[in-house]
């Protein structure tokens, strides 16, 4: 089996890093600087290694090596290229660069594929710069919707239209549906990318092979309105304290939670951003209202929708007792995704092959592997170990469990695509 080439991918690393250091960690905006020049140095990259490079409506990168039977559904590997603002260098990269590893050691070594293999290096993963999840892979299945194209980012106050059109896309076509992806022209898509948790570092174990991918249920910009007052002046019967009311809220879902876990179900919930108007709220006042933020997460809809009902239940008592009233503003969120038995064994075999530890887990963050699957295209994800979680400067992969991934990687690709066993 053919290695893959390590050091094109340590090559790589090196220029995004350089190219996207901020001062604090790596910023690769969602159609801004950042990301257009990821993609930049990828394709060139690829155009180098013979690769035939293109690009859809919404910039999707796809850098394909042609197979022996161009009729035959291709075999789909690759990430996104974006990040957080002052995130780490691997949450996206990691998965573009480990394919362009995989046919960097197949093109080396003069082999042709059955199959077209493709890497992409998708776009606008990271929910961090516009409110919609998936926007990369979502558009090149024709799957976003019209008005996902006005979304604002909240950086620059333009929409999601005007950056794909200013970085050279073409937002109309998106808009009406043009899909580049269908499932019934994709034998699979595996994407590595690093855990983003401290699953892996705990148990000891170089990779994960996850079973499936939460969904998400969210409220970006909830809000619960009381009344200002004085706070020596105002008794307590007499008071709408914003902050006390959601309070409860938070407190009272807490136990909902461990119900609903302790009732079998599987789910995150959390309250990311609480805070008072500065502008507004003293310490001598009884806050008259409060902003903040709902994320719940699970990998089972009916979940996501029963944590949703108490949500709003819970809410409507505290309301009612406390003479507040809580407003939710729009609602956002992904499905859950299953991710495919077959794949999942193969990354098994393939690991167990190259002597690589590894044990299933699930992904409770998202991934644009969730898109390809409820598309119906068999797809499964590899995680590499990794300290330190992930959207923060200190995200650490080791690149040895990155070579121990992406080697497991290409011989998951190679039998998928038909790869001559080579040696
Ligand atoms: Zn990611």
């Amino acid at each position: 089996m053919t290695e893959p080439y390590i050091p094109l991918a340590e090559r790589l690393f090196e220029q995004l890093r350089a190219q996207s250091h901020d001062g604090v960690g790596i910023t690769r905006d969602t159609y801004g600087a950042g990301e257009q020049a990821a993609h930049a140095t990828l394709a060139e990259c690829a155009r180098l290694l013979g690769l035939e490079v293109t690009r859809d409506a919404a910039l999707n990168l796809y850098m394909t090596l042609p197979g022996q039977r161009r009729d035959l559904p291709a075999v789909v590997t690759g990430s996104h290229l974006d990040s957080v603002p002052r995130g780490g260098n691997y949450d996206g990269a990691a998965g573009v660069v480990a394919g362009m590893a995989v046919l960097a050691g197949w093109v080396r070594a003069g082999l042709t594929p059955q199959r077209d293999v493709v890497v992409m290096g998708i776009r606008a993963e990271e929910s961090a710069w516009f409110p919609v999840s998936y926007v990369g892979s979502k558009a090149a299945f024709g799957l976003l919707k019209a008005q996902d194209l006005q979304a604002l980012r909240p950086d620059t106050q333009r929409s999601l239209a005007e950056h794909i059109r200013e970085c050279g896309g073409q937002p109309e076509q998106v808009a009406a549906g043009a899909a580049r992806l269908q499932a019934k022209d994709l034998d699979c898509f595996v994407e590595l990318h690093i855990e983003q948790g401290p699953v892996l570092i705990g148990a000891g174990v170089a990779s994960g092979v996850v079973t499936g991918i939460c969904g998400s249920h969210r409220y970006r910009a909830a809000q619960v309105l009381g009344r200002y007052a004085h706070s020596g002046a105002t008794p307590r019967g007499h008071r709408a304290d914003a902050v006390v009311a959601l309070a409860a809220l938070i407190d009272r879902l807490q136990d909902v939670w461990a119900e609903l876990e302790s009732a079998g179900h599987e789910l995150t919930l959390t309250f990311g951003q609480v805070y008072t108007d500065p502008k507004q709220a003293d310490f001598s006042k009884v806050p008259g209202q409060v902003s903040f933020t709902v994320d719940i997460r699970s990998r089972d809809t009916a979940t996501l929708r029963l944590m949703d009902e108490r949500l709003h239940e819970t809410a409507d008592t505290i309301a009612a007792a406390q003479g507040v009233s809580f407003e939710w503003g729009e609602s956002s969120g992904s499905q859950p995704a299953i991710m495919d038995s077959a794949l999942r064994q193969a990354l098994h075999d393939a690991a167990a092959a190259t002597g690589t530890s590894v044990r299933d887990m699930p992904s409770g963050a998202g991934h644009d592997s969730a898109t390809f699957a409820n598309q119906g295209v068999p797809s499964a994800m590899l995680f590499v170990r990794n300290a330190n979680g992930s959207h923060n400067p200190d995200e650490a992969m080791d690149m040895a469990d990155f070579t121990a991934a992406t080697r497991t990687l290409a011989r998951v690709l190679a039998a998928r695509a038909g790869l001559p066993q080579a040696g």
